[in-house]
């Protein structure tokens, strides 16, 4: 039986052999995350659950074309090892996972797959798209969620004009609009802690990053910024699959 279902974790083989079947999962998406700290209060699994949560969306709105991959839970993020709780795969490791999910998934018919990342660490996957296009005869895209937002939409939209920062006003928002529960700001007390961050690059910028998402993210944002990720992917995929979603 044929269901609204689009990820394929949640279905079962019959009816996965079903969609094929019938032509359905011609594009899929694989998203890509990472578990990695997102400061104080932000859940470790945030870029994994917002590049699911757009791909999951998008594959609704263009059903029954897309199917979604399992998520790639953990990505390149040797530069928050630091912090508690990061785990990280070397660049060739991540490289070789995404490729070997791209064969499966060409091996079973699907003809176009976009890579939907959701962490910046991930984005020298994107030179490969070349190579792993050429060597699975179909065509692989990469795009990281964000690049749906030109310089002034981020600025119209997001009161520190920052996007996506890191664990700042951007993805907290999303966090409060499509998951609240991976958001804890109960007992944070960020000014109270002494850290000694060892990273330069982002010792001034964590206090930064932990103020714009404690003082200015709303579950409002998130939904408007999720809403034309949603969007900008979609086109992505009907232009991939040959069509329009619009
Ligand atoms: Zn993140």
């Amino acid at each position: 039986m044929i269901t609204g279902e689009t990820r394929l974790w949640k279905l079962t083989r019959k009816q996965v052999r079903e969609h094929m079947r019938d032509g359905h999962f011609k594009g899929a998406i694989l998203p890509t995350g990472s578990t990695e700290q997102h400061n104080e209060h932000l859940a470790m699994e945030h870029d994994t659950a917002s590049a699911l949560h757009v791909s999951h969306q998008v594959s609704l709105a263009l059903y029954p074309s897309v199917l979604v991959a399992t998520p790639m839970p953990v990505g390149i993020s040797e530069h928050w090892m630091e912090w508690r709780g990061t785990l990280s795969l070397r660049p060739d490791t991540f490289t070789a996972v995404a490729f070997d999910t791209c064969e499966s998934l060409q091996r079973h018919g699907v003809e176009h797959v976009l890579i939907v990342n959701g962490h910046a660490g991930n984005g020298p996957l994107g030179q490969h798209m070349d190579d792993f296009s050429q060597k699975l005869g179909i065509d692989v895209q990469f795009c990281s969620y964000w690049q749906a937002y030109s310089r002034e939409y981020v600025e119209e939209h997001m009161e520190s004009g920052d996007c996506p920062a890191h664990a700042a006003e951007f993805e907290t928002s999303v966090a409060l609009a499509a998951f609240p529960e991976n958001v804890h700001w109960q007992g944070v007390d960020y000014d109270s802690e002494s850290f000694d961050i060892q990273s330069e690059g982002y010792r001034e910028r964590d206090p930064v990053y932990h103020r714009a998402a404690r003082d200015l993210a709303t579950p409002h944002k998130g939904r408007v910024m999720v809403d034309t990720a949603v969007e900008w992917v979609a086109d992505k995929m009907s232009e991939m699959m040959g069509s329009t979603s619009s």
